[in-house]
């Protein structure tokens, strides 16, 4: 969720099955869409308990369903992780674990964090890639994580990609490699449809892409 980067999954999840497998593969998938009105009206509103039972329950459908794994296709709602993990049987793969995977790969030490301000300000995101990769993770001040989140509900999840949004990023990863930020992770699935690897001078770590790809090598192997 939103769909706007679920559809994007989708197309990277069957590309890496094509890539690796060949021929006329595709990903044997099952996909729960939520409505994203319900989801973003109860995250403003804080009410995490009735979210995790709506993520629980999108599980719990997948498993049914005949899943073999689990992906969440966001970021910010592996707040709900534990209480996912804990319902299900089959095997989950947490964004934050993909991500770690990818940015130790690359022997960083400290890396900015961007996404909603529930993903840069709450502990998920940050304490996982700390005590499971011994990542150091900041984010930007708190004018600039209120700017972020604004573009990401206002524009990037409903579709509208703006230059002017662009630079205000921009910026905003220049101050972090001025603080000693070694990669920028997109830490919200929406902000690769704004910024790539172009649009800085240090690492870009597009979660989006990193989770699509490393979910199939998971089920392939
Ligand atoms: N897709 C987003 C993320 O990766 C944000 C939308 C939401 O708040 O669920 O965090």
């Amino acid at each position: 969720m939103s769909w706007e980067s679920s559809a994007v999954y989708y197309q990277l999840i069957n590309k890496k099955v094509k890539e690796k497998l060949g021929g006329f593969h595709s990903c044997k998938s099952i996909m729960v869409t939520v409505d994203f009105a319900e989801i973003e009206a109860l995250q403003h509103q804080d009410h995490w308990d009735e979210l995790d039972k709506m993520m629980v329950a999108s599980a719990l459908q997948l498993e049914a369903a005949g899943a073999d794994i689990v992906i969440l296709c966001t970021n910010t709602m592996h707040l709900s992780s534990p209480a996912i993990t804990k319902a299900i049987s089959i095997p989950f793969l947490h964004i934050a674990e993909a991500t770690g995977l990818v940015v130790s790969e690359q022997n960083l030490k400290k890396v900015a964090l961007l996404g909603t301000k529930w993903t840069m300000e709450k502990d998920f995101y940050k304490k996982y890639l700390s005590d499971n990769f011994g990542i150091e993770v900041i984010v930007p001040p708190l004018a600039e994580r209120d700017l972020i989140h604004r573009i990401i509900f206002d524009e990037l999840v409903q579709g509208q990609i703006k230059a002017e949004s662009r630079t205000i990023f921009k910026k905003i990863i220049n101050q972090l490699v001025t603080s000693g930020a070694e990669g920028i992770i997109l830490g919200c699935t929406e902000i690769p449809l704004l910024i790539s690897a172009k649009d800085a001078s240090i690492p870009v770590f597009d979660t989006t892409a990193i989770h699509a790809e490393k979910a199939v090598e998971w089920a392939l192997s």
